[in-house]
Formats: structure tokens, sequence, C-alpha cells
């Protein structure tokens, strides 16, 4: 057990967990001397423990970094110049609830667009649709969004398939597969779970075979797959679909369990043989798509039909396409077909691999209200077009709550267009942003250090909960997200926003939530374990009972064909899973202008856009675009050229690494790098989303994987000595001024 705090030694230390948007929640010893941070240490125990990332391990760095913002700013120069100047809450609360009635008066409530996304995760104080909506729908309303920029497939699969999101196995299942297909999946850098690379390498030395399928081979695969299968960006739905012809054509599916389990399997399998439009999906016309040849997808379906139990890890970077919805659908078929779902070592392959097992039952509570929504890749085109686009309202305010919108949504051009269209923008952040530097308002936060909430594991990918102590008061004059929306409340006449105290909220939401201990007792533990008998297996129970337990979907069973679907009648959200050709796929005419299919891994140092700033974990990240040998040589690239990665959106230049690792024909750009234009607008940060298409896939996945560009040498190379540096940050804050400077 790691102690809460010893106060008997000349440090002390205070836990917490990490609560960043990564789906891990990892313990932090807070070391402390004369009241400042002076080390972080994590979960001592072997693994499998609450063991923390760099990232986690580096909030000394960011908590006290700098450019930290610790005081109101408000606008003196252009929008997006970055120009500010500090002025009191007093002055800030007056100009932001002001602003907010006006608008409400004039053009009503809808006319205020919320973006509050998952900047920082907890019950009470994250900021994924918690305080901000709270405030929001108190207030009247207003204009939010809808979209999950991750998983947004995997929810839509999740629902229409198995009719819950809750299709997850805890991570000790690995120990049972005897094949595990990591499939656009790089766990050992997005960790989703703090034990996750720990049970894969133990599934490793067991036996299992460990499989990577992927267009370029990442870390995951390198350090633990017996083989790497390479497929295009944007087409693992036709690979999906020819793994299920060859079980059919080979009779190695599950009879008894479509049978038993599943509705729709013969559309399915008519469609797979060309019934209706004439194309059999076999291997032959996958090897044409994919570039996977095909004999390698007849053995990979022979080895997952025959290895089992098998757990085809759908990763969501796939479903991070054009209908890659798709995608998810069609590997939950494959493990349906495989029987591979409900069993100890199986994964409900296309889910969101949540747990329903120590979910928190309550959370800050959100009155009901209907509000109007905009898809996240529509926000740019709806704050340029309001009503006369079809979008629900003429967006007047913008208020951003925990989100860099400008760096990580699509098309970063159409984005600056967009930010000088409302008459005002408010924005809740601990640092000087892209999306800051257009704002008209900042307002600082608190970090997780400086507030007490609870560490929940993120759609409970692992079981501990862990309480999030104050480690630290609050930084110069921060508030949290929950007190501003307090203050703001008052100062509108709102009542009943701020029922509790932040004590009061968090015993309530413990205390809902069956198998959790007294508030008290639990707040005495550096963290809190559910216990699993055996490992959590999705479904099990449906399996194993399933005249007694049902599925949750219309037909209470597996739903291979969805008639919820049909009634959609769209043939780009079809009720069977289809491969659908992509925009800006392998065969989209665009191709002869921009050959390269460019996509977005994460990277090492960030959580998402989140410390790119931080100088310790600069080194984590790679900025440069991954090219491979064949691609580079006909370009005349040598590793480490200086490039221009462009397309009819926008263009960046960085340097090249040139690299077996990854296919010919893709190029491959950690995502999060901050947006950092020269003089000409041309980024050199290495942003990629002034390259991507803001469209959203019909099923309402986030493509970012589905664009095209071209790559040439940038032969009139100069050194960038921009305003900004180039990576970002450092002139930031020099920038913002002496205003930003000693104010804690
Ligand atoms: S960033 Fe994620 S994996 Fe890293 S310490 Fe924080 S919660 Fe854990």
């Amino acid at each position: 057990m790691v102690p809460k705090e010893d106060s008997t030694a000349e440090e002390r230390v205070v836990t917490t967990a990490c609560s960043w948007d990564c789906g891990s929640r990892c313990l932090l010893k807070v070391y402390l001397s004369g009241g400042r941070i002076t080390r972080i240490e994590t979960d001592e125990r072997p693994m499998p423990s609450l063991k923390a990332c760099p990232r986690g391990l580096s909030q000394r760095e960011v908590v006290y970094a700098p450019d930290r913002l610790t005081r109101p700013l408000k606008r003196a120069g252009a929008r997006g110049s970055g120009d500010f100047i500090p002025i009191s809450w007093e002055e800030a609360l007056k100009i932001v609830s002001e602003q907010l009635q006006r608008v409400k008066e004039n053009y009503g409530p809808e006319s205020v667009l919320l973006m509050d996304y998952s900047g920082s995760q907890g019950p009470l104080h994250g900021t994924n649709g918690r305080s901000a909506r709270r405030f929001f729908s108190l207030f009247g309303g207003c204009t939010g969004v809808f979209g999950n920029t991750s998983q947004e497939a995997a929810l839509f699969s999740s629902m229409a398939t198995f009719g819950t999101l809750f299709t997850g196995n805890s991570r000790d299942n690995f120990l049972y597969s005897k094949l595990i297909i990591l499939w656009g999946w790089n766990p050992l850098v997005t960790r989703f779970g703090p034990d996750t690379g720990f049970y894969l390498s133990q599934a490793k030395k067991r036996g299992a075979k460990i499989i990577c399928i992927d267009p370029q081979f990442n870390p995951s695969g390198r350090r633990l797959a017996d083989q790497w299968i390479q497929v295009k960006p944007s087409t693992d739905t036709a690979l999906l679909l020819a793994m299920a012809y060859v079980l059919i054509a080979e009779n190695l599916q599950d009879h008894r369990f479509l049978e038993t389990y599943t509705v729709g399997f013969d559309q399915f399998k008519g469609h797979l043989l060309g019934k209706e439009d004439g194309i059999p999906k076999t291997p032959g016309w996958a090897e044409e798509i994919t570039g996977v040849p095909r004999g390698v997808i007849v053995e990979l379906a022979r080895v997952y039909a025959s290895l089992k139990p098998a757990a085809l890890c759908a990763g969501w970077a796939p479903g991070r396409t054009a209908f890659g919805e798709q995608y998810h659908r069609a590997a939950s078929v494959l493990s349906a077909m495989t029987g591979n779902i409900g069993v100890q070592g199986g994964y409900v392959s296309g889910g969101t691999g949540r747990m329903p097992v120590g979910t928190l039952k309550k959370f800050l509570p959100v009155p009901p209200r209907t509000m109007p929504l905009i898809h996240v890749a529509d926000i740019y085109d709806a704050l340029l077009k309001g009503k006369g686009g079809e979008y629900p309202s003429d967006i007047k305010i913008l208020y951003i709550v925990g989100c860099n919108l400008l760096n990580q949504l699509l098309n970063i051009n159409k984005g600056l267009k967009a930010l000088q269209v409302p008459e005002f923008i408010v924005v809740h952040e601990l640092f000087l942003t892209p999306t800051a530097r257009y704002a008209d308002l900042i307002l600082p936060v608190t970090h997780f250090f400086e507030r007490e909430d609870i560490g929940q594991p993120w759609g409970s990918m692992s079981s501990g909960f862990i309480p999030m102590n104050k480690v630290i008061e609050p930084r110069g004059q921060t508030k949290s997200d929950l007190a501003i929306f307090t203050d703001l409340a008052e100062r509108l006449g709102i009542s009943g926003y701020r029922e509790k105290s932040d004590e009061e909220w968090l015993k309530e939401f413990l205390s809902a939530s069956p198998g959790m201990p007294d508030y008290e007792i639990w707040k005495e533990k550096s963290f809190f374990e559910v216990e699993h008998p055996r490992p959590w297996v999705a479904f099990r129970k449906e399996i194993e009972n399933p005249q007694e337990n049902p599925f949750p979907t219309p037909s209470g069973k597996i739903e291979i064909y969805s008639q919820k679907l049909a009634e959609m009648k769209n043939p780009l959200i079809p009720p069977i899973p289809k491969y659908i050709e992509p925009w800006e796929g392998p065969r989209d005419p665009l191709v002869r202008k921009y050959p390269l299919q460019l996509i977005s891994p994460h990277a090492r140092g960030r959580s998402n856009s989140m410390f790119e700033n931080i100088p310790k974990l600069k080194p984590l990240n790679d900025l440069r675009v991954v090219l491979n040998l064949q691609d580079a040589r006909s370009r005349d690239i040598q590793d480490g050229d200086p490039v221009r990665v462009f397309n009819d959106r926008g263009q960046l230049i960085t340097t090249a690494k040139v690299t077996d690792q990854i296919m010919p024909g893709v190029a491959s750009l950690e995502a999060g790098a901050w947006y950092c234009p020269d003089e000409k607008g041309i980024d050199r940060g290495a942003c990629i989303n002034v390259l991507t298409k803001d469209a959203k896939s019909p099923g309402g996945a986030f493509p970012c994987n589905s664009c095209l560009v071209q790559v040439e040498i940038e032969r009139n190379f100069t050194e960038f000595q921009g305003p900004l540096g180039a990576h970002g940050q450092d002139k930031i804050a020099i920038k913002a001024g002496k205003s930003l400077d000693s104010q804690d």
C-alpha cells in the first residue's frame, strides 16, 4: 500500500491520479517540501499496478511551467495575434456574464456554441460534459457538439451491434489468448489502461501469437508482434470482409455461435458472396484495395479461425477514417463468426472496449435540456454559414472549455476564417494554446493537483479508483471550471448551480456507486481496486445462458444485420457492414495529384495536444514526417531533409524520416503538435490538421486518417525564426508578455 501522506518525514507525500485523456488513471505520489513539489513517483508495486508513464511523472513541470496562465487575460491586439493584457477576475466575469446575457436576450441561448471537451477528466471537474453543460442547461440552453473525435465509429458500432457501450474485457484476459491481433492499435504508447502493456508482454511470454496490422510498424508491433501485415489506410473493412469470405469458403465459421447468438448472418453472407452487387469479396478483391497479398489474407483468416481463443483488438485509428464505422462493425462480425465473444481470452472486436465493473454511477449532474447539436467536424462550417448553411444557429459566442479546438479539429485554415466569425470567444485554459490565442478572453484554470476529485479509469479500462487529493493550492489566480461557472451563475442570477461543496458532491458520487467503500475510508487509501474473482469478460452471461440473458439489442441478439440501420434507408449507413469507397483513400482520383495517404498516430510525450510546451517531454515526440524508402527515393528525399507536406487545404514544413517501417504510399505525422505558422502562413509546428479535411463520416466517425497529401523536398529551406519559435510555445509566453510572469 502506498501511503497517502507521511507526515513524519521531512517531505510530505500526497497521492493523486493522473487525469489526462489517455484512458488510464495512474497513481502519482507527489513529494512536497516547504509547500513546493520536489518530485513525483508512482506505484512501486510490481506490475500489474497503476504505474504512470513519463507524461504523468512530468506533472511538476506542467504545474510550475513558466508559461502557465495564472490571471485572466483580455485580448489587446488582433484576434489570433497572441497579444493579451491581464485583467481582474471581477472585470473578466463581468465581461463574460454581460456577453452571455446580451446574446441570450438578442439572439437566444442557442447562439452560444459550447465546445467542452476532454482536456481534463473526473466525475466532478472533468471538462467533458460536466460543469459547462450544467451551467448552460441552467442558463437556458446553448448549441452543443456531438461526435467523439477518438471513438465515434466504435460507439456507433457498439450500439448498433451489441446495444451497449460495455463491450470490453479486463486486460488479464490476454493471458488466455492464443492469438492477439493488434489492429491499428499501439497500446504501448496510447496505454488504454496502466496494465495493458504488461498483460500483452505476459501473453507473449506464454506463447500467444501476436500480429500487428497497421500501415506503419508501430512501437507496440515492433516490440510484441510476430508478424506485421501492412494495410492501406481507410481500407481495413475490405480486409475484414475478405477474411470473412475465407471463413465461409472454407467453412471455418462457428455455425452454432452464429445460429444461437446472432441475427442477419445470411444477409451478410449474401453480400460477401456478391449476391446483391455481383462482386464476391474475395481475397483477390481485397488485395486490390488494401495492398495485402491474397495469400496473407487467407492465412490470416485461417489463423484467426483456428487459434482460439483469439483477441482481435480493433483499435480506433482505422475507425477514424471515412466510413470508419463499417470497420468496427465488420470486426465485430468477425469475432462473432469465430465465436470469440463472451469467452475468456477472446474479445468483442469493434466495440468501445469499456467495462461496466466499478463504474461510478453518478457524476456532476446536468439538468436535462434539449439542445441543438453540431458535429465536431462541422464546427467551422457551422460558424461560417450558420442557419444559411442549415445549421441550427448563427453563432455569436464560442465558449471553449478543455479543448484545443483549432489545433485538434480538421482543416485549420478553414478554422482560422471561422474563428473570426463569433462576436466573442471565451477559452478556459492552462496555457496559451493555438486556440487560446484566438480568444477574446482567457480564464485561467486549475491543474488537477490543485483540486479534489475521483480518479476513475476512462471507460473502466482498469479497475483502480484513486482519491485525487489536492496537492497544492491553486497557482496564481487560477480557478477550477466549476468555480468559474459558479461565479458566472451568481452574476447571472442562475440558482441551483452550486448546490453542494466539492466534498459533498464527491461523497454523493461514491455512495451512489455499489461496491465502493465509504468516502472517509476511501480517502484514507491511495487507491481502491475493484476485485475480479476471475477475468471480466463482456457478454459472458449472454453467451452462457442466452435464454435468461438476451443481448440489449432490439432482437436480443448480436445484430450483424441491424433493422434500426435499415430503417434509416441511407446506403452510406447500411444495415450490414460493407466496404464503402472512402474519400481520400488509395483509389480516390485525387491520388494523381496527392499520392500519399497521411496518417496521424499519437505521440509518446503528449496526451493529444497537451504538454507540447513542456520541454522535458518534447524529446519523446517526433515532429518528422515518416516516409517509406521507395517514396523518399522517388522524390530525391534523404533522411533528415527538409520537406514540404501539402495539399489544397494547407502546407507545413518539417523534416523527413525515411524508413522501411512504413508501407509505400503512406506518410505518417504524429498528431497533436502545435500549429505554428510562419509569415507566409505555412505551418512550422508539424501540425497535421493544416492538411486534414473537415468532413464527417455518415455514421459520425471523425475521419482524420483519410487525408491525401504530396511531399516534396524543400530546396529553399530557411530556419524558422518567427514569433512563435520552431515548436510554438517558448515565445508565446514572452509575447503574451510581462503580464504573464511573476503572477503567482
Ligand atoms: S498520461 Fe495517461 S498513462 Fe500517462 S500517467 Fe497520465 S493517466 Fe497514466
